[in-house]
């Protein structure tokens, strides 16, 4: 039987983001996962600003910066009738090569496709001697042993030969269907179903120049029945994925004319080649337990969430890096199991949040207005398509600006977060105000020496200190190194005094604050234990 320190199922965005985290920590991993590695029907392809930072971390940054989506392209986002139709509105948006470096973060966002950022995470975790990424491999059951561990049964999908896994812990990032969750007997909560869409992944060398259109993200395709669907850039040249609506009942493929449909909005001259069609559920639902016993669930098996924000993947790559410090400090033995479980008190509230988020973005693209003369091409239909464009870039603005969601999420009622009490900033979706509160992801600032704050933070706890003494930290610092906590003091600049508020911040390995003070605790073994679970 093949024994490894955490197993991880599935090798999807999250998988593979969780496989990282822990395999640059250097604990031992397996990962599993059935398919062959290939990804033929790209999903996700906006890596939000956290998710880049993350990247920064991992020491990927180059390569998902570089992963060969144009520089120039703009990513405009269009509302139209069809792409030979009207034109609602466009609002411009810059290319990444134009657009600025945000002042909350050393990172901007990126377009990588997931056909380009899954294989950028797998050779990164191939380069790490930790871990072992497995293909063809498909878990079929998964038990919990008595010991505290786990053992799964698995198969060889090429030669149907079946084997045994034990391990201390297993993650499943199995995907929205998962069958982990499903063995553990997890019920998710939430709505079940917003509608059904197919998504047609698709070749079309000459989209732009045949319609006649510029470059643009998006172009969301209203008739006057309301909105029809989406076609979405995905590679900034000649691929592209067209999402369309199709009601409240599972499509049979087999019975949609997917062309026909596609034709439709996007015209008949336009070169076609249909490389995939994936029918799939628009939901919004939070798995009710994050942990049963030594199996956790991350990413898509935990939560579904509408793609409108494209807060999914980046969701579920940010509960990997929850997760993983926390089953690093168990494994070495510094970290207790309040750790454990404070992976879902701070996440589900976080997925709850995101996917109501993604649904009210989906709500904003139905207008309140009687649409049926849309397409009418006197003045009055001209003024219809003006107001309805304007209140439809206004209603899903939260969508393509979300920098609260991205950035502003926080941690309350965390049992390894130690409160004072201040007030909460409000939690506005589309606006991050940065503070050093604890529960909060720890402020970017520039260093003088050309570093982000945040990249001290990563490998353990960082006592970030303003103040010039510092025998004042050797107390803490001393009984830490007793404890086999890893902790180190960092010296911060006066500059940064605006962000960090206070003289100490205690900021955790995944970059959240766990306490602030201008003094250090007179206890400060019960901050320690505190915050590292215990
Ligand atoms: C149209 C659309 C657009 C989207 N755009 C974005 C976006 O721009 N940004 C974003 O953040 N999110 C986006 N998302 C969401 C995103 O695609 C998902 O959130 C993300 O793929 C989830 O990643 P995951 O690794 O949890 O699951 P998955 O990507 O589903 O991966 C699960 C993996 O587990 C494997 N697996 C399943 N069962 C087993 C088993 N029993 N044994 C072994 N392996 C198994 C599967 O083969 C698969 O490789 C979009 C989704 C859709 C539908």
């Amino acid at each position: 039987m093949h024994e490894t320190s955490v197993l991880v199922i599935g090798a999807g965005p999250v998988g593979l983001s969780m496989a990282l985290e822990l395999g640059l920590r250097g604990q031992e991993v397996l990962v599993l996962e059935a398919g062959d590695g290939t990804v033929d029907h790209p999903r996700a392809g906006g890596l939000s600003i956290r998710t880049m930072e993350f990247c920064r971390r991992w020491g990927i940054l180059d390569e998902v910066r570089g992963c060969g989506f144009p520089e120039d392209y703009p990513l405009d986002i269009v509302f139209s009738t069809g792409l030979q139709g009207y034109e609602l509105v466009r609002e411009r948006y810059p290319a990444l090569g134009e657009m600025p470096v945000p002042p909350e973060s050393p990172e901007r966002r990126q377009r990588c496709p997931q056909m380009w950022f899954d294989p950028i995470l797998a050779r990164a975790v191939s380069h790490q001697d930790s871990v072992t990424l497995r293909y063809h491999t498909r878990v079929d059951e998964v038990i919990e042993n008595s010991d505290g561990g786990v053992v799964v049964r698995c198969t060889d999908t090429r030669t149907g030969e079946e084997s045994l896994v034990r391990a201390r812990f297993a993650v499943a990032c199995d995907g929205a269907t998962s069958r982990v969750r499903s063995a553990l007997g997890i019920d998710m909560s939430g709505v079940p179903l917003l509608n059904y869409s197919v998504g047609v992944f698709f070749r079309s060398p000459d989209l732009l120049d045949v319609s006649g259109q510029d470059p643009a993200a998006r172009f969301i395709f209203v008739s006057p029945d309301g909105p029809v669907g989406n076609l979405t850039v995905v590679d900034g040249r000649d691929l592209w994925r067209f999402t369309y609506m199709v009601g409240d009942s599972r499509p049979n493929v087999s019975e949609l004319d997917v062309e026909a449909t596609m034709r439709r909005v996007l015209g008949e001259k336009v070169k076609i080649e249909i490389l995939s069609v994936a029918p799939w559920r628009r939901s919004q639902l939070v798995a009710d337990q994050y942990r049963s016993g030594s199996v956790f669930l991350v990413g898509d098996s935990a939560h579904t969430m509408s793609p409108t924000g494209g807060f999914g993947s980046n969701t579920g790559i940010g509960e990997a890096v929850d997760l993983g410090w926390k089953l690093d400090a168990v494994l070495r033995g510094w970290g207790g199991d309040n750790l454990l479980d404070s992976y879902e008190v701070e996440r589900r509230p976080i997925a709850v949040r995101n996917s109501s988020a993604a649904t009210r973005n989906f709500k904003g693209w139905y207008s309140d207005a009687d649409l049926s003369g849309l397409l009418d091409p006197d003045e009055a239909g001209a003024r219809l398509r003006r107001a309805v464009g304007e209140e439809l870039i206004e209603g899903t603005r939260a969508e393509w600006e979300s920098k609260g969601v991205i950035l502003g999420y926080r941690y309350e009622n965390s049992p390894i977060c130690v409160p004072d009490d201040s007030p909460a900033p409000a939690d506005d979706y589309r606006v991050y105000e940065p503070t050093n509160r604890a529960g909060h992801r720890a402020p970017h600032a520039w260093l003088g020496d050309g570093r982000s704050t945040l990249d001290l933070y990563g490998d353990g706890f960082v006592l970030c200190d303003l103040g010039a003494d510092a025998d004042s930290a050797k107390e803490i610092l001393d009984l830490a190194t007793a404890l086999h906590i890893p902790l180190q003091r960092a010296a911060l600049p006066s500059s940064v005094e605006d962000l960090y508020q206070t003289r100490y911040t205690l900021v955790r390995p995944d970059g959240h604050v766990a306490w602030r003070g201008d003094t250090l605790p007179d206890q400060p073994a019960t901050l320690l234990r505190t915050v590292t679970g215990h």
